[in-house]
């Protein structure tokens, strides 16, 4: 079927609806509309991929996963995009956007959106609902993942511009409709890393690995996955040459110098509120899969920050040994510590779970003159 501008200014005004380009060849398994091949939205498809996220994530950013992997799907929209350059069609976003969606929606897809509002950054669209608030009313909280991603794809189809999209309200959360805000953003380090923080994003979601040319980059950083038993291996290594107290003093102002270096980058990044930088920190450190904040406490009369932590990597590795073990994680705490707030501290393990305590506790306080 020979679709050209005409069809498309007929569909945008109004005049057709996508019936006359609906062609269905049972026969070949063929379902095509407006010239492309497309298929049915099944809602047990919508939700095993939800389920499917939430099974490593908590549900917020299970929804946020979805989000990722629909923002690919909208930036196949490009393609359209060129198609109606080609035919001299010029659209702005926004109404690039809502044809998109106006020939979704007819296909039993996107929602049918209404917009409330457009500038060159900001553009603001409302449903009364999409199929994924219907599909997943029973997480009942904010779920549009896939419209979130769909619209920040197809706006970067349309602008080759970066666009971040929240959702305000939600109709699966009890809200009489979903709204949408997408705004054009700088997509900086910052920004990814401060959503890592607040919550809003796993790592994951940045995370990129390409196993076959053997690289993985975090936020653009690249890093390395290792194994656990490094940590015992170099411990008993460190342990043959120098003995067992030396070498947990070599651990510790290693990975204190490794905490500090981490967090100068943060600056670097433009990050330069000492809170900040050590919760981003943790939070990174965390996700990693070192060790995971139970809790943190402060004492005014001691001025002793005590962490606690549900499970060290050291303490994991080692298993139960009698004796702490987590040097290594409290030089890193002690680095952190020292280079977000720039004072000089020492961190001490007062509780480990290789020792046969439920958790790993840290003691952190300011180091005096003669202390070492
Ligand atoms: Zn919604
Ligand atoms: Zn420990």
């Amino acid at each position: 079927m020979k679709i050209g501008r005409e069809d498309f200014e007929a569909f945008l005004k109004g005049e057709k609806d996508i019936r006359p380009y609906i062609e269905l060849d049972p026969v070949a398994g063929s379902y095509s509309v407006f010239g492309v091949k497309t298929a049915s939205n099944p809602n047990y498809l919508v939700k095993a991929i939800y389920e499917m996220y939430e099974s490593n994530l908590d549900k917020k950013l299970a929804v946020q996963a979805v989000r990722k992997l629909f923002r690919s799907v909208g930036m196949g929209s490009v393609g359209l995009n060129n198609l109606l350059k080609k035919l001299d069609l010029n659209l702005s976003p926004a109404e690039f956007l809502m044809l998109v969606f106006k020939l979704q929606h007819q296909q039993g897809w996107g929602a049918p959106f209404e917009l409330i509002e457009q500038s060159d950054k900001r553009i603001r669209l409302r449903t009364k609902q999409t199929f994924e608030s219907q599909i997943m009313k029973d997480w009942n909280m904010a779920v549009c993942g896939i419209h979130q991603g769909w619209i920040e794809g197809i706006l970067f189809a349309a602008t080759g511009k970066n666009w971040f999209c929240l959702e305000t309200k939600c109709h699966a959360k009890g809200d009489d409709v979903c709204e949408f805000i997408a705004d054009q953003v700088e997509s900086s380090w910052r920004f990814k890393a401060q959503a890592i923080v607040k919550g809003d994003s796993a790592i994951t979601e940045y995370i990129e690995h390409k196993p076959l040319n053997g690289t993985i980059k975090l936020i653009d950083d690249p890093v390395v996955m290792m194994p656990r038993f490094i940590f015992t291996s170099m411990m008993n290594s460190l342990k043959k040459t120098m003995g067992e107290m030396p070498a947990g003093g070599v651990n510790y102002r290693a990975y204190m110098e490794m905490g500090k270096e981490n967090v100068e980058h943060y600056k670097k990044m433009g990050i330069d509120k000492p809170n900040i930088l050590s919760d981003m920190a943790f939070a990174f450190y965390s996700q990693m899969g070192w060790f995971s904040v139970l809790k943190t406490e402060w004492n005014e009369a001691t001025k002793t920050k005590t962490m606690t932590l549900t499970h060290t990597v050291e303490s994991e590795a080692f298993g139960n040994t009698g004796k702490n073990v987590c040097f290594c994680t409290a030089g890193l705490l002690a680095g952190i510590i020292e280079g977000s707030f720039g004072i000089k501290v020492q961190a001490k393990e007062i509780k480990c779970r290789s020792k046969g305590d439920e958790y790993c506790v840290f003691a952190i306080t300011n180091k005096t003159e003669n202390s070492q």
